[in-house]
């Protein structure tokens, strides 16, 4: 995932940009960027490898001023870049992935077109995407052909000398709302930007809308398309608790979704001392969980936080699960001689669970350990964002488990997404024995769509179902 902020203002917008593109620092590690317009383009990326967004760009804070700026968070790519164009001067940031990068790029180069790339030799995706569009007549034009071409997707600001051009993925699997306050327009991912910059969030984009902001408001450019595949993930994981999308809040999402996974285990009497959430977006499906079973919620977990801030750290995957050990801490005397029941977002490779739960029964004396995934069972990598906690498709504790029982490459993915079969129940086992736990319970499909409260139809299921490619045409 990425983060993306624009900000028009009748005033100086700096402060509001530094801080509405701060609001997007736990999507992305890898680059941060601010673009703000005062006659030219005052532009500067950093990477955030090593620190974070807001020391990264504190002098740009605080000696750079204009009315018109746009700041993104990446995971990925180096963002904004700078395009000139017969159409004008712009900046670009997006949100999403390409999928088809490497043919689109061929196309360019065949066309007599070039890349600047970046380091390592990869092509830059935003740097294809102004490509793309200056090949349009204007700016709405090259928008739509850009979106038509790329596979993956792709929601995106571009900022102007006329404003920001906000165009939202054709599909809209990620969101961009647009915010007002006395003399500033602003538009986020992340509607958490808003509300303690005294934003009120007035208008959703849809799915394919692109639109302009200027300081007078937000003016539709294009209207939206029918077909709607929101990634679903922002609520489970992703999501900033505080922020809403399509104006469904993240903390209340999971509240119901834990109300609804404790529904079975209240049914069939199951008694544990204590139900936790692993830190932090395992929490509010917890607290939903033991309000709704009437079980005692508790923290035999804490996450050290002065130092280790963020959830998605360095993209190495050793440094990672290194990251992720040392911030938790465990609670002696919540856990000794005690039945748990976690919930966690969701279960990616299980790798780091699994090191987890052998040290809660080895170290710290737990009786027994349940666990209650706010999800499916994960068993298809996303081919829309950039989802980073794994790299092959092989890796997903799933498809470990499905391997491991059918002892071959090739099977059929659907009977295991179907959660009345036999070989799903049989996967789901295997993943508990796997990471060591008493029981494991995922959330139903149908549960989690009811949390969200749209359409199933309207949402990305992919990385459960393989649904949801294409806006309810699958
Ligand atoms: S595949 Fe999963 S993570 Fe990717 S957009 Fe769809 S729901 Fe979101």
């Amino acid at each position: 995932m990425s983060g993306i902020f624009g900000v028009v203002s009748e005033k100086d917008c700096v402060e509001d940009l530094f801080f509405g593109t701060d609001y997007h620092s736990h999507l992305g590690t890898m680059f941060g960027g601010l673009d703000v317009l005062d006659g030219d383009h005052n532009r500067r990326i950093h990477s955030l490898a090593n620190e974070q967004f807001r020391s990264k760009f504190s002098d740009f804070y605080k000696n750079v001023s204009g009315k018109k700026g746009m700041g993104v968070i990446s995971d990925y790519e180096a963002q904004p870049l700078i395009f000139d164009t017969s159409f004008g001067k712009f900046s670009i940031a997006h949100v999403g992935k390409v999928s088809n990068l490497d043919s689109l790029v061929e196309d360019v180069k065949s066309n007599n077109g070039h890349f600047l790339g970046m380091s390592g030799g990869d092509k830059n995706p935003a740097e294809l995407m102004g490509i793309l569009i200056n090949q349009g007549k204007d700016y709405v034009d090259g928008i739509q052909i850009a979106q038509e071409q790329i596979r993956g997707s792709s929601s995106m600001m571009l900022l102007a000398d006329e404003g920001i051009y906000l165009a939202r993925d054709k599909f809209g699997r990620t969101p961009i709302v647009v915010g007002k306050k006395d003399g500033a327009m602003a538009a986020t991912l992340e509607t958490t930007a808003f509300l303690n910059q005294g934003f009120e969030v007035e208008k959703n984009l849809g799915p394919g809308e692109i639109g302009i902001l200027t300081e007078k408001g937000y003016e539709q450019l294009k209207k939206p398309e029918d077909k709607s595949a929101i990634c679903s993930f922002l609520w489970v994981y992703y999501g900033y608790p505080s922020s809403d999308y399509l104006g469904i809040n993240v903390e209340d999402m999971r509240n119901k979704s834990g109300g609804f996974l404790a529904r079975i285990d209240k049914e069939e009497g199951l008694e544990v001392d204590l139900v936790a959430g692993i830190p932090d977006s395992g929490t509010a499906h917890a607290i939903g969980f033991a309000e709704g079973g009437g079980y005692r919620y508790g923290r035999p977990f804490v996450k050290y936080t002065p130092t280790w801030p963020r959830s998605f750290m360095p993209q190495d995957q050793s440094m990672r699960n290194l990251v992720a050990q040392k911030k938790l801490l465990p609670i002696k005397a919540k856990i000794e001689g005690k039945k748990i029941l976690f919930c966690e977002d969701s279960i990616v490779r299980g790798t780091q669970l699994r090191d987890n739960i052998k040290m809660l029964y080895d170290e710290y004396g737990a009786k027994e350990v349940h666990m209650r995934p706010a999800c499916p069972p994960l068993i298809h990598s996303c081919e829309f964002l950039n989802f980073s906690r794994s790299k092959s498709v092989m890796d997903l504790a799933g498809r470990k488990a499905i391997a491991r029982l059918e002892g071959r490459r090739e099977y059929d993915l659907e009977v295991y997404a179907d959660e009345n079969s036999e070989p799903h129940a049989s996967m789901v086992d295997e993943i508990r024995k796997d990471i060591g736990l008493t029981s494991l319970r995922y959330q139903k499909m149908g549960d989690m769509v009811s949390a969200i409260g749209l359409p199933k139809k309207d949402l990305c299921t992919y990385c459960w179902d393989g649904k949801g490619k294409c806006g309810g045409c699958d």
